[in-house]
């Protein structure tokens, strides 16, 4: 797990995001936070290796099959970010407010270097999900499985 991109790009004083905690947990935490930054976006983030894979998902996720969306790979953000919600100050990293959109638990069913098949078990999200990574790495298609 690798933190450091997390942590340099915030100021804790001023920021009440949380510095990594190193929480134990089961594993399988899935959270969507609905992120009302310079342009609105939505935080997808899978627990994986300890932290939580994280992405930015530019429009709304896709609730019902058929509907494929960007979701731009970020830093990888410490297992307490799950349950951050408020307002990230005026000339921090992203600042705006920051909400849970959709919540509850994942099961990884496939993991490769450029694919990712989940069950996730939210409120909004539910069924199997994919990621697929494209050539430049950064950028992955999340779409909902038939
Ligand atoms: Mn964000």
């Amino acid at each position: 797990m690798n933190l450091k991109e997390y942590e340099s790009k915030r100021t804790f004083e001023k920021t009440t995001e949380p510095k990594d905690k190193s929480e134990k947990s089961e594993g399988t935490t899935y959270v969507i936070q609905k992120h009302a930054a310079t342009h609105l976006h939505y935080d997808l983030r899978l627990e994986m290796d300890g932290v939580l894979k994280s992405w930015a998902v530019p429009k709304e996720p896709p609730v019902n099959f058929g509907i494929r969306r960007l979701a731009i790979q970020v830093e990888d953000h410490p297992l307490s970010y799950a349950n951050f919600t408020g307002t990230i100050p005026e000339g921090e990293y992203g600042a705006g407010s920051v909400e849970i959109w959709d919540k509850g638990t994942f099961k990884l069913i496939d993991r490769k270097e450029d694919k990712l098949v989940v069950e996730i078990n939210g409120e909004k999200l539910n069924g199997s999900y994919v990621l697929v990574r494209l050539k430049d790495k950064k950028n992955w298609i999340f779409f909902k499985k038939k």
